[in-house]
């Protein structure tokens, strides 16, 4: 199973970042290990002073593929969620100055946590998608899915042209505007339209 990520792909997200918005799909990737498992605590990472929460929309992958045309993509994907891309922001900060990848600051164990998975029905396929992000019961991350740069079908289709996809992979969509810092004894919260998917607490 693989973790692929997608970064910048609200314009109001790119530019509290201060980056420029993409002309093609920025993709990174997490490894397995970065998948939370919803039964432990979830710890602060003692490498990181300054932990930043991302709610995305995050894809689940149903059939093997590769060169995927966009026509064609949505034929390659069957459930969605929400989930946090979590990101030691000064790491990648450090890195991001210096060139380097991004790694440390994002595929750390448990940076990627993702809700239950919910089949993609035609409805929510052609409608506008709302998620939000509560920490400590204020909302701080409010999310359209047509506000996205570069769509589901975009996405999974670019993403083929370079790494085969394959059953279980899981596509983080990228985050909208509002991404800040948590800290220990936060709680957070995400919704998918009105429906609260998952509480976490940072221990
Ligand atoms: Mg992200």
């Amino acid at each position: 199973m693989k973790i692929f990520c997608v970064g910048r792909n609200y314009a109001d997200h790119a530019k509290e970042l201060g980056n420029a918005v993409p002309e093609e799909p920025v993709i990174f990737m997490k490894p397995k290990t970065a998948l939370w498992q919803s039964n432990t605590p979830f710890y602060y990472p003692e490498f990181s002073n300054e932990l930043h929460y991302e709610i995305e929309l995050v894809l689940r992958i149903s059939k093997n593929g590769k060169y995927i045309p966009e026509n064609q993509a949505e034929n390659y994907y069957d459930a969605i969620s929400i989930g946090i891309d979590f990101t030691a922001r000064d790491i990648q900060a450090e890195l991001k100055k210096k060139g380097l990848p991004w790694e440390k600051a994002k595929a750390w164990d448990n940076s990627a946590i993702v809700a239950d998975w919910m089949p993609l029905t035609e409805e929510l396929l052609r409608n506008p998608i709302h998620f939000s992000l509560l920490n400590n019961k204020e909302t701080v991350q409010v999310g359209n899915s047509t506000d996205m740069i570069f769509s589901f079908n975009k996405i999974v289709s670019h993403i083929s042209n370079y790494f085969s996809l394959n059953i279980g992979d899981m596509i983080y969509t990228g985050t909208p505007a509002g991404v800040g810092e948590c800290v220990v004894g936060d709680v957070l919260e995400g919704y998918f339209e009105q429906q609260k998917m998952f509480e976490l607490e940072i221990k």
